[in-house]
């Protein structure tokens, strides 16, 4: 943990839920304490929303609408807002991992609320430059995530507001520095997420000046781009 900024917020802005996301291997519970204990001012849970996390969702809810698959959605970051209690000033905020029908691109969403993606219905559907635009539309951020690993498509660039230059997911080639270099030459914002699965200690986040009292203040800063990266490649293992 040697390059923790000490008079820095740092929030980790990629994460998810056993709880949810088939893909991790630590629920929600241990997940705030290990961020909360580990120099960690704040977590967003951006758990994935995508047709196959869908399609999981209504096997425990068959026939269930829009509202079960948000229901669902949410159970995670539910579970952590509450957990989070347990560590005075430690913030958790509601975001998610999204993924549109087309292709298999991720996009992470910032400025979200419980409302916001009630109201999103079906936005997977979408195609990929119409569901940016429409969850822009919410007064969201959305920013691409892990650019360039295997199987992501190349959209017309102009539409998305960022993309994660650095991904800490210590399993994954994300090829970080064409990632930066495409941020660079389309003027993106420059984000970074440990993508944290919950297989290694979390390594990277973004470090702020001030700590964003609810997803709306979060989303401004990221926006503004009032933050520095942590650029963690370690693949710590998790304390026994
Ligand atoms: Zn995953
Ligand atoms: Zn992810």
């Amino acid at each position: 943990m040697g390059d923790l900024i000490m008079d820095k917020y740092l929030i980790e802005i990629h994460a998810h839920t056993s709880d949810v996301s088939n893909c991790a291997d630590m629920p929600a519970k241990d997940a705030v304490k290990l961020f909360a204990e580990n120099g960690y001012n704040g977590m967003v849970i951006t758990d994935h929303l995508h047709s196959y996390a869908i399609r999981r969702f209504l096997k425990k809810r068959p026939n269930g609408d829009w509202d079960d698959i948000i229901d669902c959605l949410l159970e995670g970051y539910k579970i952590a807002l509450e957990e989070a209690k347990k560590y005075p000033g430690f913030k958790v905020y509601l975001g998610c991992e999204l993924r549109f029908d087309e292709y298999d691109n991720d996009y992470l969403v910032f400025g979200l609320s419980e409302d916001k993606l009630r109201q999103m219905k079906d936005v997977n559907k979408l195609s990929t430059l119409e569901g940016i635009k429409y969850v822009k539309s919410f007064g969201c951020t959305i920013i691409q995530a892990h650019p360039f690993r295997d199987d992501m498509a190349i959209v017309e660039p102009g539409y998305l507001d960022g993309v994660e230059v650095h991904n800490g997911h210590p399993n994954h080639d994300s090829r970080n520095d064409i990632a930066l270099a495409w941020a660079e030459k389309f003027n993106y914002i420059k984000t970074s997420g440990s993508d944290f699965h919950g297989e290694c200690m979390p390594n990277s986040g973004i470090y702020t000046d001030e700590l964003p009292e609810n997803e709306e203040e979060l989303r401004k800063i990221i926006a503004e781009e009032r933050f520095t990266l942590r650029l963690g490649t370690k693949k710590e293992s998790l304390p026994q």
